[in-house]
């Protein structure tokens, strides 16, 4: 049994952050916007196909894991190492969201929390402006369809992953994590949570489909393997 809402709510650290909390932050607005400007994304962008071929679909399930090997990048890359002009996005992930969210205190207390969670609006055309060079790659190389596809594909992931995270860090025992599937993805993240594995461990939010192939999944040890060994896939 984890902490209750008003324990975590009185950790430490978490009070000794809440100052920086913006004074009306509103974490529904905060989901609703990218919600409705990725749903007006896809839509645009499968407005803007036509005749869509066969092979064109392929797009879909090829953008999605082109997006998942980028998340499990950012994540090892930026998000957990001081970058040259990207040091916003480790101060928000590495100094916030890590210091606020541990493993053994991954729920929030409050709505407001979720400022620890949540992108910034601003955060949505940092992910969306990247993805418009892949986008005209994708037309230079394949079609048009296949460019508007992957841009479909992207805004879908962004909100997937918004979602995602957004679950993970509800109340305990909150019935959209009662799934089996949902609890080894929260226990995937959770495990990232912790400060010992968060540098080297479990970078995908969404799926761990990269960190699978790249040996960077991490399981907890059995109780066979606590003699010596720690656990890890590598
Ligand atoms: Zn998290
Ligand atoms: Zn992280």
């Amino acid at each position: 049994m984890g902490l209750t809402a008003s324990e975590l709510d009185e950790l430490p650290y978490r009070v000794a952050m809440r100052d920086k909390f913006p004074q009306h932050y509103s974490a529904a607005f905060h989901f609703l916007i990218p919600n409705v400007l990725s749903v007006t994304a896809i839509a645009t962008a499968f407005s803007f196909t036509q005749n869509i071929q066969p092979l064109e679909w392929l797009m879909l399930p090829g953008a999605f894991l082109v997006a998942n090997l980028i998340e499990w990048w950012v994540h090892k890359g930026p998000l957990h190492h001081r970058r040259p002009g990207l040091e916003i996005a480790f101060e928000r992930h590495t100094l916030s969201h890590h210091e606020y969210f541990h493993d053994d205190s991954m729920a929030a207390a409050k709505p407001r929390d979720y400022y620890y969670v949540l992108f910034p609006v601003w955060g949505i055309f940092a992910i969306f402006v990247p993805a418009l060079p892949i986008a005209a790659a994708a037309w230079f190389a394949f079609s048009w369809n296949a460019a508007m596809l992957f841009l479909a594909t992207a805004a879908f992931y962004f909100i997937f992953y918004e979602w995602m995270h957004l679950i993970y860090h509800l109340p305990e025992n909150h019935p959209v994590v009662r799934a089996r599937f949902m609890q080894f993805l929260q226990r995937h993240h959770r495990l990232h949570h912790n400060k010992r594995l968060m540098q080297k461990y479990n970078f995908n939010v969404t799926f761990p489909i990269a960190d699978y192939l790249f040996g960077t999944a991490y399981r907890e040890p059995t109780r066979e393997s606590l003699s010596g060994t720690n656990g890890a896939r590598s």
